[in-house]
């Protein structure tokens, strides 16, 4: 077992997953706490781009943790999105903007919980209330994470809260919000050297209500057509995918961030589910989603609705 308290995002990680965590690492050791971040998964092509911009190397990868391991959460609670051993371990804080889920501690804990738009928004209060200096690179960190978790401030999951932090960060870090966010976007829009396998893994979480799990998996893209080009490997990926995993359902969410639309491909034997949730008749297994962004509040509770 790691003498450290070891800090994570959830598996498949986004750039609030990683940011956060690096965030995190920083206000623990601001106080005196012994911690290192660590992350689950590959890091994508929109967090290599903050990570670049600012010379940083990724956290170290782990696959699992033993029992009785301290660690933090960030940007998640769901055991079924956490590391694997996370049932024995010990989890001495979270700080997260999910529903809470399938989550539960034979111990006291610190949590922290806001409805807001990302987790670096929270953390950014945490600075705040400790009245720590916050340093350009992990102003940097949080702006990052703000600008993706929003898709810019154009998701229905932005509050006033993180426009606010992200302004105030933005003058730290000397950025340009507008401008850097739209290139980290597109950093993140490359889905050319991604196998179909690899593209339904990107961003993808896994939900379950009693014996009902559902997958959605999401991707940016400035051009959706060009996703589909690739459909029925897609689709022989997904349902790959949902025999392995033993799904119910999967949706897969080809997000546009210009337009702020998804084309959602969706397979499993539930997909009824899916057609009731968004009152919508699939038509070679897809639906058009207009308006529709954010997994966290306009797919995965209105499926959770439905079953
Ligand atoms: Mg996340
Ligand atoms: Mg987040
Ligand atoms: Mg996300």
């Amino acid at each position: 077992m790691e003498n450290k308290t070891l800090i994570f995002g959830h598996k498949n990680p986004d750039t609030d997953s990683i940011c956060s965590s690096l965030v995190m690492e920083k206000f623990d050791r601001n106080l005196g706490f012994e911690v290192e971040a660590v992350r689950l998964g590959d890091v994508n092509k929109e967090t290599a781009y903050v990570l670049n911009y600012l010379g940083i190397e990724a956290p170290r990868m782990i696959a699992s943790v033993e029992e009785g391991q301290a660690v933090v959460l960030v940007d998640h609670n769901e055991f079924s999105q956490s590391v694997d051993g996370i049932e024995k371990a010990k989890i001495e804080t979270v700080v997260d903007h999910h529903r809470i889920a399938n989550f539960q501690t034979a111990e006291p804990l610190y949590y922290r919980a806001e409805p807001v738009g990302c987790t670096s928004t929270i953390l950014y209060k945490k600075f705040k209330e400790e009245n720590m200096t916050i340093e350009k690179k992990e102003a940097v960190l949080m702006l990052s994470a703000i600008v993706s978790d929003t898709l810019l401030f154009k998701s229905p999951t932005c509050t006033k809260e993180d426009k606010i932090a992200c302004e105030e960060l933005a003058k730290i870090a000397e950025i340009d919000v507008n401008t850097y966010g739209l290139d980290m976007l597109k950093a993140g829009t490359d889905l050319s050297d991604f196998t179909p396998d690899g593209l339904i893994n990107i961003d993808s979480k896994e939900f379950a209500n009693g014996d009902f799990k559902f997958q959605v998996a999401q991707v940016n893209t400035a051009c959706i057509e060009d996703v589909l080009k690739d459909k029925t490997e897609i689709e022989n990926a997904i349902q790959n995918f949902i025999n392995s995993n033993g799904l119910n359902l999967f949706v897969f969410l080809i997000t546009d961030i210009i337009n702020s639309n998804s084309q959602c491909i969706v397979l499993g034997n539930n997909t009824e589910a899916f057609e009731k949730a968004f009152n919508t008749k699939l038509e070679d297994n897809m639906a058009f989603l207009e308006g529709i962004v954010s997994r966290k509040k306009q797919v995965a509770p209105v499926i959770l609705n439905n079953i």
